[in-house]
């Protein structure tokens, strides 16, 4: 029998992915989505073309509308993407990150709470950053033990729902993940985030803005590695653990991933004046509290799930950079503000 998998947040950059994967795997995929600023309804109808796939708009803050599509969709999982999920935003505005992902994850919880007892129910996956963590150096990589020591609100809202995740397993013995993911890129990621906004930015001939000396290091990871982690974790036997999920392999700092992405636009879309892109960077102001360094040990999901990235950064920005070429249409709609949900009728409340 075809099984179920509840989805939060599958319309945004990460999630939409993952529906694809499970989409493609065989399984029912059931998404509940509010449609923020950060939802792409082109990925929308695209896997609204596919049988398996429900989606439902709604806010994980609603915890009736929640619970109401638990009992009626009886999913055997339940994967938990939908956040807000910009660091920028969260040091302007606060107050939608305790929202939606303290109290809407609080609110998850509650639902799951009554829920895990259906026989059809076996995990719940939080899907959480290495942001959690703070700040470190590459010598120093994060394991799943080191202490929670957040920088910006955005971290500090993603570490306290992951404690309630906690709480709940131990209190209530759910059987749930959580996942501790570094920095993701590919195809579909909203244009506010440092690699579409600086593959973009080039494309419009604009500067590339960097914050501080750029030398804050992190370890970008190819958001289909990151969704097989997933898939791998959901289908395993494990329940109760924490997992780092990171490239492990790619530090690099920020100033240098945006002089390779000039690298690969020299290469296959040569400016007409001949500059390189590079030519456009500029320093700007750094980021309050910007975290130096993130660093993951990645040991405990290999050696759990023999998970391992498959893409190197190098065929992963160069597959991305491609994909924001041919999709210009996508990013110009969001640049220009003509994004909406309603636009192309998805604007209806379904409830379940
Ligand atoms: P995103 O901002 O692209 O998408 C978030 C999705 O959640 C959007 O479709 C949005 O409409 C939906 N959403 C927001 N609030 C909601 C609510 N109250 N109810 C229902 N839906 C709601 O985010 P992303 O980059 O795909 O990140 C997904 C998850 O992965 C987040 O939990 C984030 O913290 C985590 N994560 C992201 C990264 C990264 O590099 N992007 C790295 C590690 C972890």
């Amino acid at each position: 029998m075809t099984q179920t998998i509840l989805v939060t947040g599958g319309v945004g950059f990460i999630g939409s992915h993952f529906v694809q994967d499970a989409l493609k795997a065989g399984y029912h995929v059931v998404n509940i989505d509010c449609l923020s600023y950060a939802a792409s309804t082109d990925t929308l109808a695209a896997l609204n073309e596919h049988k398996n796939h429900t989606f439902i708009r709604g806010n994980i803050c609603d915890r009736q509308h929640v619970q109401n599509i638990l009992d009626t969709y009886n999913p055997t999982y339940v994967i938990h993407f939908a956040a807000e999920s910009h660091v920028d935003r969260s040091i302007d505005g606060p107050d939608t990150f305790l929202k939606t992902n303290v109290e809407g994850t609080f609110s998850l919880l509650e639902a799951l709470r009554k829920y895990q007892k259906s026989v059809s129910f076996k995990k719940f996956i939080h899907v959480s950053t290495d942001e959690v963590y703070g700040s470190t150096t590459p010598n120093h990589p994060f394991t799943e033990q080191s202490p929670n020591l957040p920088s910006s609100p955005y971290a500090a809202s993603k570490s306290a729902s992951d404690q309630f995740v906690l709480s709940y397993m131990k209190t209530y013995n759910l059987p749930a993940l959580i996942t501790r993911c570094t920095n993701n890129y590919g195809s579909f990621q909203f244009p506010e985030k440092l690699i579409p906004h600086m593959i973009i930015s080039a494309l419009q001939n604009a500067p590339l803005p960097i914050y501080g000396d750029g030398q804050q290091i992190r370890d970008w990871l190819y958001v289909k590695d990151h969704t097989n982690a997933l898939m791998k974790l959901m289908a395993s036997p494990l329940v109760g653990e924490i997992f780092n999920i990171g490239a492990a392999g790619h530090p690099i700092s920020n100033l240098e991933i945006v002089k390779n992405i000039c690298q690969v636009l020299d290469e296959i879309k040569p400016r007409e004046d001949k500059q390189s892109y590079s030519k456009k960077i500029v320093h700007v102001a750094d980021r309050p509290a910007h975290d130096t360094c993130y660093a993951l040990d990645i040991h405990k999901i290999q050696n759990a799930i023999n998970w391992r990235p498959r893409v190197s950064l190098k065929e992963g920005l160069k597959k991305t950079i491609n994909w924001y070429i041919s999709h210009q249409f996508w990013w110009q709609n969001i640049l220009q503000g003509n994004y909406t949900h309603e636009r192309i009728g998805l604007g209806t409340t379904k409830k379940a």
